[in-house]
């Protein structure tokens, strides 16, 4: 297992827990990647994801845990998320009449209901689709087995072929204001606008606020966690060991997954990359004292369209998580899409100014956003060069490829590079995040047959 981010780590802990011996190789000291974190004074950061979803009966974190009696330590995020548009706050409720309500509040001429049914339907379907994607389209004939799978999934066809926005236009017409809302929500999870989503994936992409999930301890209570459990089945944990010699490394393991980019696979393989069009994070990091502390941990700002400022996301550790925090003290990521081309290339000095400046633009944001802040400590930023050092993805690009209707899942990577050779993490289907990672650890471990219990649910 070469990286380990949530993908690799994840797809090592179910092929351990089944007795399988594995040794998992970590550029970086420290497991997570882009779901990493790191330390200043008593601080722990999340370095880039914040949030967790894909939990319930069924759904691939919960199912991943199960399999693995890896630990899941979470509070439930409710509201999931709180919108800032210009002049409206709004707030992602779980409950559904609630959510509703809210919009009916926000967006009154709107009819939400029809729309709303048909994007829960279809986030739905997709998740009883997703897990059988390894196999689609079939390479060998054992993939057939998934056929009626693949029947019972066909009606979902057409959603891969039509966009969200026009999907949501059928339903509820004209509204400038919520079309920006549902391009920046789909952003997050789909690295894509609403016109260009299909509506299969933006269903997903829409729903995730509803079930959103804070680990406490941050990133660092959960990897560490799955780190420790990882180590006592017998995993072999090797950090600080970049891999650059695949064939060699093939010799000595027969079988290797790496769960690094397609961008630096197919360096390796000497292949053309499959697609170079990708997203940058700028991030941003603070240790904040607020006047009344932040309760609700995940907020989506989209700051009005002539402040020059561009939408962020802003994450709070929750105050009672004295493992990020200390007391009265909370920690504070904001993150931010940013193109490569703006970062790379630059002589050093405007490379430094350009960041300065961005930073003090975003903060000065920040606190008009959220009064209150009476103390900031360790205030610093992430460029896509960060990225690049921190998680080896080739020109910080993060968050995979850009989910589109004209580049569908059969033109994504496939994990199966060879027999002996399977490519896991965010630039194959479907993507990324942490949960679409795992759904592809466990989508990968559930081809590869060996586990009794994955044999028996497929
Ligand atoms: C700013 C930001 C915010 C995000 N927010 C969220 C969020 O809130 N929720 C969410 O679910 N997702 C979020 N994501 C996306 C999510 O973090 C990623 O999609 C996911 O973590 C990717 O995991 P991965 O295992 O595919 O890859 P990575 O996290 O990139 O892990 C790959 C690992 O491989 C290692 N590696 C690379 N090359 C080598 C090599 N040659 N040898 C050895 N090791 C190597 C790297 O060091 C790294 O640790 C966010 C991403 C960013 C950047």
């Amino acid at each position: 297992m070469v990286g380990a981010g949530a993908g690799g780590l994840s797809a090592a802990l179910l092929a351990q827990s089944a007795g399988v011996r594995t040794t998992l190789f970590e550029a970086h000291q420290i497991p997570g990647g882009c779901a990493s974190w790191f330390k200043r004074g008593p601080f722990s950061f999340d370095a880039g994801a914040t949030t967790l979803s894909g939990i319930g009966p069924g759904r691939p974190l919960t199912l991943w845990s199960e399999l693995t009696g890896a630990p899941l330590d979470l509070v439930a995020a409710d509201p999931g998320l709180v919108f800032h548009l210009p002049g409206k706050t709004f707030y992602r409720w779980r409950d559904r009449e609630r959510w509703q309500s809210e919009l009916a509040r926000v967006f009154p001429t709107l009819d939400h209901r029809t729309f709303w049914q048909d994007i829960e339907t279809l986030a739905e379907r997709a998740w009883e689709f997703l897990p059988y994607v390894d196999g689609f389209p079939p390479t060998r004939v054992s993939d057939l087995r998934h056929l009626p799978n693949w029947l019972k999934g066909a009606g979902l066809l057409p959603s891969l072929f039509h966009d969200l926005e026009t999907f949501r236009r059928m339903r509820q017409g004209e509204s400038a204001e919520l079309s920006r809302w549902l391009n920046a929500l789909c952003m997050i999870s789909a690295q894509n606008v609403a016109p260009q989503v299909p509506a299969l994936i933006g269903a997903l992409a829409l729903t995730y606020p509803s079930e959103t999930y804070i680990p406490r301890g941050g990133m660092q209570g959960l990897f560490e966690g799955w780190l420790k459990h990882y180590q006592s089945l017998g995993g072999e944990w090797r950090p600080g060991e970049k891999i650059e010699d695949l064939q060699r490394l093939q010799q000595d393991y027969g079988h290797v997954v790496m769960n690094t980019t397609s961008w630096s696979l197919e360096k390796l393989l000497e292949l053309q990359p499959t697609s170079q069009n990708a997203w940058g994070a700028f991030t941003l990091y603070a240790g904040v004292r607020l006047q009344t502390p932040q309760t609700h941990a995940y907020h989506l700002v989209m700051p009005a369209l002539d402040s020059g400022v561009e939408d962020y996301f802003v994450s709070f550790s929750i105050p009672e998580d004295l493992a990020r925090a200390p007391s009265g003290w909370q920690t504070v990521t904001i993150s931010q899409h940013t193109r490569e081309a703006s970062w790379y290339g630059l002589p050093t000095e405007e490379y430094r100014a350009r960041k300065a400046a961005r930073l003090q633009q975003v903060w000065a944001h920040f606190l008009t956003e959220f009064p209150g802040v009476l103390e900031q400590k360790f205030l610093q930023a992430g460029t896509p060069k960060t990225f690049e050092r921190y998680t080896h993805r080739p020109f910080g690009r993060v968050g995979g490829h850009p989910h589109a209707w004209n580049f569908p899942l059969w033109r994504w990577p496939s994990s199966r590079r060879r027999e002996d050779l399977t490519q896991l993490g965010d630039t194959v289907f479907p993507g990324q995040g942490i949960v679409a990672v795992v759904n592809g650890a466990l989508t990968w471990w559930r081809g590869s047959g060996l586990h009794p219990d994955l044999k028996r649910n497929t």
